[in-house]
């Protein structure tokens, strides 16, 4: 499922195809779920002849804007991708939505498993403004951070994949920060030391601009799995916990543990994160 480094990795790659500034010719749906709220007739007359002004990533949404005061955020879920191709490559199923550029070219999206949406809006704020802050955020110092985790009482790994308190955080990269901080996925949010709170943003964004710079992160081969520009992710070979039930610990070679947080499977050393004694009922 793609998370923030492989929602900017889209949008860097449709940026750097030049899509900003391209104009949207015309749209065909050939599943109308995919776009929200409007019908896919009405959506389609809305986006026909409206300029790409910019395109860029707000937590796991990609923006586009719009010219007359118009967006499109996308949310790609389980399996969407955008693919920029030439009209006459050939098309396939589980392209849901195509956008026909003035530039000749397509904007094509395709998801597998249908979960991904395309919202047109005049008020992107409805959806934007539910977000928490960006990891990236240069307002979000350690310390406002670990100050916004000791407000709450919750399973840290379960706080940080809500969205509405960080957005762009999802199963994977949460698993590789708790891991690179030492933090242990359950332990009570309002029980971390406030230097490991902070110690947990740096290695967020630590393990979030790695995958970045790996262009995401593909764990399988089939056309479900994330793809952008054509090529799939490299950061696999740079997870640590993530996936390695089992395989030993890189920092101290015990076998990794699984267990399932707020319904995902997680990750991590029994031995590098531990949980704080307040909460142990041995002890
Ligand atoms: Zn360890």
């Amino acid at each position: 499922m793609p998370e923030l480094p492989e929602v900017q990795t889209v949008v860097n790659d449709l940026r750097s195809a030049g899509i900003e500034g391209d104009t949207i010719h015309s749209a065909a749906i050939t599943w109308e779920n995919t776009v929200r709220p409007l019908s896919a007739a009405q959506f389609v007359k809305e986006v026909c002849g409206r300029r790409i002004e910019s395109i860029r990533r707000r937590g796991k949404y990609i923006v586009f804007s719009l010219d007359r005061g118009a967006y499109l955020l996308t949310h790609l879920r389980m399996t969407g991708q955008y693919e920029l191709c030439a009209p006459k490559q050939e098309t396939d199923p589980h392209v849901r939505v195509e956008f026909k550029l003035d530039s000749d070219r397509q904007l094509r999206f395709h998801d597998t498993r249908k979960f991904g949406r395309i919202i047109f809006t005049r008020r992107p704020g409805e959806v934007l403004d539910k977000l928490g802050p960006d990891p990236f955020d240069p307002n979000l110092t350690p310390v406002k951070f670990a100050s916004a985790v000791h407000k709450h009482a919750r399973q840290i790994k379960a706080l940080l994949l809500d969205q509405s308190f960080l957005a762009g955080l999802g199963n994977i990269y949460c698993d590789e920060a708790l891991f690179a901080a030492g933090v242990h996925p359950l332990e009570n949010s309002r029980l971390i030391e406030p230097y490991k709170a902070e110690e947990l943003l740096l290695q967020i964004r630590t393990v979030l601009r790695q995958g970045i710079s790996n262009r995401g992160t593909s764990l399988g081969e089939g056309e479900t799995n994330y793809v952008s520009g054509g090529k799939r992710g490299e950061n696999r070979k740079a997870l640590r916990v993530y996936g390695l039930k089992g395989r030993p610990c890189p920092r101290c070679g015990t076998a990794l543990e699984k267990i399932y947080v707020a319904q995902r499977a997680s990750y991590f050393c029994p031995c590098c994160q531990t949980r704080s004694h307040h909460e142990s009922s041995s002890k």
